[in-house]
């Protein structure tokens, strides 16, 4: 039986396949879909693991609640990324009259939709609006102004690089109310999450929370965002309690703690 493999450096996380339902190279990224024992369904692009069955709503509930639950009314929202159907699914679990998602490849969409199925509906639902094309080109010079705006991109590569440029930020921060993307692991990639704290607070406030990923680089991940409001968490309970909406992992209590750092977290974003 197979294993797959994922380096970070000198160190790997070691899975073991039950099956290959996907391996392909598509315009922009080796795409990957597995089925594994103890994770189930497994997407990966480019050798890195994007999501599992198992753990996938831990990622998708923190990107996506985190930001919704701060705004006091979203109805617009916009994904950058996220052609797994994952973050749109949380998002219209709120009362939203629209959510946008952009994805760059196509393919990952259709092998999403085919094979995997975590959108639970989520593309067939008449508020959304999928886009295939670059998330970056598309919030250039944008008359349009979302409430929320999430970024749901890949490890860093070469085609994505943009996705964490000032100028990407910039135009995020003139068109929404909040703002959020994933930033990776603040453990295995200090520097590329120190560069994007840098690159987005130089244009917005920008706050860091961090949750547990099992299948994520050594289990610990980071997410940035920039909101005007700043509610309290018996703001964010009574917007849970109202909005009736269910969760795997999120809930008012993870919200606030997630803002709490450890010290050498507050060092990277202070001091390097
Ligand atoms: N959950 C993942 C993680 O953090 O490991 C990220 C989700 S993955 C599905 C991210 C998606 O972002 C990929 O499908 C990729 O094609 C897409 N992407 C990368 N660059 C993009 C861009 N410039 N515009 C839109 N989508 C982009």
């Amino acid at each position: 039986m197979e294993w797959f493999e994922e380096y970070y450096g000198d160190v790997a996380l070691k899975i073991k396949i039950k099956k290959i339902i996907a391996d392909f190279h598509s315009k922009y990224q080796h795409i990957q879909l597995f089925d594994t024992f103890e994770f189930g369904k497994m997407l990966v692009l480019d050798g890195k693991i994007q999501l599992t069955e198992r753990d996938e709503a831990f990622y998708h509930e923190m990107l996506v609640h985190v930001p919704m639950f701060t705004h006091r009314n979203p109805e617009k929202v916009l994904i950058i990324g996220g052609g797994d159907g994952g973050s749109l699914r949380e998002v219209l679990k709120h009362d939203v009259s629209e959510a946008v998602l952009v994805e760059l490849d196509g393919e990952v969409v259709e092998l999403s939709k085919k094979h995997l199925g975590i959108d639970n509906g989520a593309f067939e639902d008449p508020r959304a609006t999928v886009l295939i094309e670059d998330g970056i080109e598309f919030v250039k010079n944008l008359g349009e102004r979302f409430d929320v705006i999430i970024v749901d991109g890949t490890d860093p590569n070469p085609y994505s690089e943009h996705i964490m440029s000032r100028e990407f930020y910039e135009a995020c921060s003139k068109i929404a109310d909040v703002f959020a993307t994933q930033s990776q692991s603040p453990f295995v990639q200090p520097d590329y999450f120190k560069k994007m704290f840098d690159n987005i607070s130089s244009v917005m406030d920008v706050r860091v929370y961090i949750n547990f990923v099992p299948t994520y680089p050594l289990g610990l991940w980071s997410y940035l965002i920039h909101s005007d409001e700043s509610p309290s968490l018996d703001d964010i309970e009574k917007r849970f309690a109202d909005r009736g909406i269910r969760t795997e992992h999120y809930n008012p209590e993870v919200h606030a703690a997630s803002f709490a750092l450890p010290e050498w977290v507050k060092r990277i974003v202070k001091d390097r």
